[in-house]
């Protein structure tokens, strides 16, 4: 039998019902993971361990009461930029140093509702700006199947403590990648729903048009369930969609028979690493034989993706990061002679290089005379984009691409070189510009025992759908039972 904090999510949750366990043993297991393992894998910023017992206590004493939540006692791990009621919510930047959330996210309040306990601060990268979690500020997370490779990013935290065992799963944010990738690199299950599907009330923003929060959980059942208690409509934010959530549990059980998914050519060509190109097209033979028609479809905006990516994340996040000004949050330089020196001391020594790069460039091209040369232009190439998804999930209900080029590398292999890093998001950031969801589904491993994700992309509101083709194909499959340890 399984340890308790190597659980899933729906695996605990029976088990807390029956009497197996207590919510309070379920952490104190927990805990102990973290202090075994995390000095290794740093994936946590802060971990509050009295806290969390007392969250765990708090549930016990609700079930007695026979009180019930579809996650009750269920602890589960938060990436460092949502907001949760008094813990602190820094963004691994040091210009939220000693900030507390006075609120919950809308997420988090509807996970808590259910009865989650929020256990810890995933590390990420600072204000999610990066693809391996080494623009934290504060730590540099390890992959737990290889520590000298990085866990992806941004939610590289957040996905190395699930893959870790110390956490049963954990709550992330994905602007061009961030869930998918660290699911990838890491093998657990990484979700990125439909823009509007879940509020964003209380997830600090990095670009508004793209956010999205998503689970990084150990099976896809996981994900569902965590769709379910945070999905639906927010008048706390005015992009969630108010069309009805549908039953995520009930889509899984329909099996891959007869459904057709797109291979979009323009995602298997040159520069992908020929390991990781191999695992992803036996991940299709096998949907093939589980009964899915493969067809070929074109996403011919491709090429530009990642490029109208940066030009419009940059230039939002350059709008939205000039919140922190050393006035409203966190950390403020000491004795600056005028308010203009305290806000530019401030953000000088607040902010890290990355974020520094970013609203620059996202600065330069919304200013005037690069305005129409940058930022329109790519708005325009996003409506392409959205288009190319469009058509070609007309004619397939959904698509099966890499998540990545590659498995998890070596920490500071690409630290040198921003393009370099920057080229990581080819296959996942398009999803955001085009707004529909996707998720990540370990598919198998390298030579070098790296876990590699199969990307599955659907249309607006079509979570049921890669929800179902990602279950069909994990049950058939065992990837999800190897552990770190195993190796
Ligand atoms: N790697 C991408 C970036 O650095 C995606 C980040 C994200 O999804 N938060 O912008």
């Amino acid at each position: 039998m399984p340890a308790w904090n190597e659980l899933t999510v729906h695996e605990a949750k029976a088990r807390l019902d029956r009497g197996d366990v207590s919510s309070r043993e379920l952490v104190e297991t927990l805990l102990a993971a973290i202090r075994a393992r995390d000095s290794q894998i740093q994936g946590y910023l802060e971990v509050d361990e009295a806290d969390a017992l007392s969250q765990a206590e708090a549930a016990d004493a609700r079930r007695k009461e026979g009180r019930q939540g579809k996650l009750l006692g269920v602890p589960i791990a938060v990436k460092d930029l949502l907001n949760v009621q008094g813990q602190p919510c820094r963004c691994a930047s040091r210009i939220l140093e000693g900030y507390r959330s006075p609120y919950d996210a809308t997420a988090i309040a509807r996970l808590r509702a259910e009865g989650a306990l929020f256990v810890g601060r995933a590390n990420m990268d600072e204000f999610a700006m990066g693809s391996t979690t080494e623009n934290s500020a504060f730590k540099i997370t390890h992959n737990p199947w290889d520590l000298a490779r990085v866990p992806g990013g941004s939610s590289g935290g957040a996905a190395a403590v699930v893959a870790a065992d110390e956490s049963l799963a954990a709550l992330g944010s994905d602007t061009g990648g961030s869930v998918r990738l660290p699911a990838s690199f890491c093998g657990c299950v990484g979700l990125k729903p439909t823009y509007g599907r879940v509020s964003r009330y209380g997830l600090t923003a990095f670009a508004s048009s793209l956010d999205q929060i998503g689970p990084l959980t150990k099976d896809i059942r996981d994900a569902a369930l965590l769709l379910q208690a945070m999905a639906g409509h927010d008048e706390m934010d005015s992009t969630s969609i108010p069309s009805p959530v549908p039953d995520y549990a009930a889509a899984l059980r329909k099996g891959m028979a007869g459904m057709k998914l797109g291979l979009p050519k323009e995602y298997f060509v040159a520069g992908m690493d020929r390991e990781v190109e191999q695992i992803v097209q036996q991940a299709i033979h096998h949907c093939e034989q589980l009964g899915a028609t493969i067809v070929d479809v074109s996403l011919p905006m491709t090429p530009y993706a990642v490029a109208t990516y940066y030009i419009i994340a940059c230039a939002e996040a350059s709008a939205n990061l000039a919140r922190f000004d050393g006035v409203r949050y966190g950390f403020r330089v000491k004795d600056a002679k005028d308010p203009i020196a305290m806000y530019m001391r401030t953000r000088a020594a607040g902010f890290g290089t990355e974020v520094k790069r970013r609203i620059i460039l996202g600065t330069y091209v919304l200013s005037s005379g690069y305005y129409d040369a940058y930022y329109i232009r790519a708005q325009k190439v996003r409506a392409l984009i959205r288009a190319d998804f469009e058509q070609a999930l007309q004619t397939c209900d959904a698509l099966l691409t890499p998540v990545a080029p590659t498995a998890a590398f070596l920490l500071g292999a690409k630290t040198a070189d921003p393009l370099q890093m920057y080229l990581n998001d080819i296959f996942t950031a398009s999803v955001n510009l085009a707004g529909t969801c996707a998720l990540s589904v370990p598919c198998g491993f390298t030579s070098d025992g790296l876990p590699v994700g199969l990307q599955v992309v659907g249309p607006a509101f079509g979570e049921e759908t890669i929800l179902r083709v990602g279950y069909a194909y994990e049950q058939t499959t065992d990837w999800r039972r190897r552990k770190p340890g195993d190796r």
